[in-house]
């Protein structure tokens, strides 16, 4: 599919960076011009998967997450999220709404039910030991000309 803008970076899975994630995804939808709720929700749900990769992926050891933005034709957004940690040995269980691997963390087993309730698909690839992969999507409602 055409892609009409595109930025990629990585950097490391350290949880200062989660704002750096967000900050990006702000100014990569400057052009886009999205509504505040749009904004907030995409902002939300990269901020859920960038956590995940920092806190499940590596387990608060080192390495990198990688994100690609892009807006493709139609004003479609798309998102990928790319670690190298540990992976997801059940994905179906994980994705489930409340399931936590970390309750001792007080985590609430919401991010994957956040990430599908604001996007308008969500890919999950992973392999244990090798990392994991989010690809999602995002149609931002069209721009009606203000009236004077
Ligand atoms: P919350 O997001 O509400 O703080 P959570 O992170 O445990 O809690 P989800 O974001 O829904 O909940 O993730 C569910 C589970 O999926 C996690 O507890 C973890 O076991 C697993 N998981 C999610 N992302 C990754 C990842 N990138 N690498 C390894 N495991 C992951
Ligand atoms: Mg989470």
């Amino acid at each position: 599919m055409k892609t009409m803008n595109e930025f990629k970076c990585v950097f490391p899975a350290v949880s200062a960076n989660e704002a750096l994630a967000r900050a990006a995804l702000s100014a990569f939808l400057i052009p886009a011009d999205p509504t505040a709720q749009e904004l907030a929700d995409l902002r939300t749900v990269i901020s859920e998967a960038v956590t995940n990769a920092i806190v499940h992926g590596y387990r608060n050891a080192s390495g990198s997450v990688s994100i690609c933005l892009r807006m493709l034709p139609d004003r479609v957004l798309y998102i990928r999220i790319t670690d190298k940690g540990c992976g997801i040995p059940d994905i179906p269980k994980a994705m489930e709404p409340l399931y936590t691997s970390a309750p001792e963390e007080e985590r609430a087993g919401l991010g994957f039910a956040i990430m599908q309730e604001f996007t308008d698909y969500l890919q999950v690839r992973s392999t244990p030991g090798h990392g994991t992969t989010l690809t999602m999507r995002r149609q931002l409602g069209q721009i009606h000309a203000e009236a004077d």
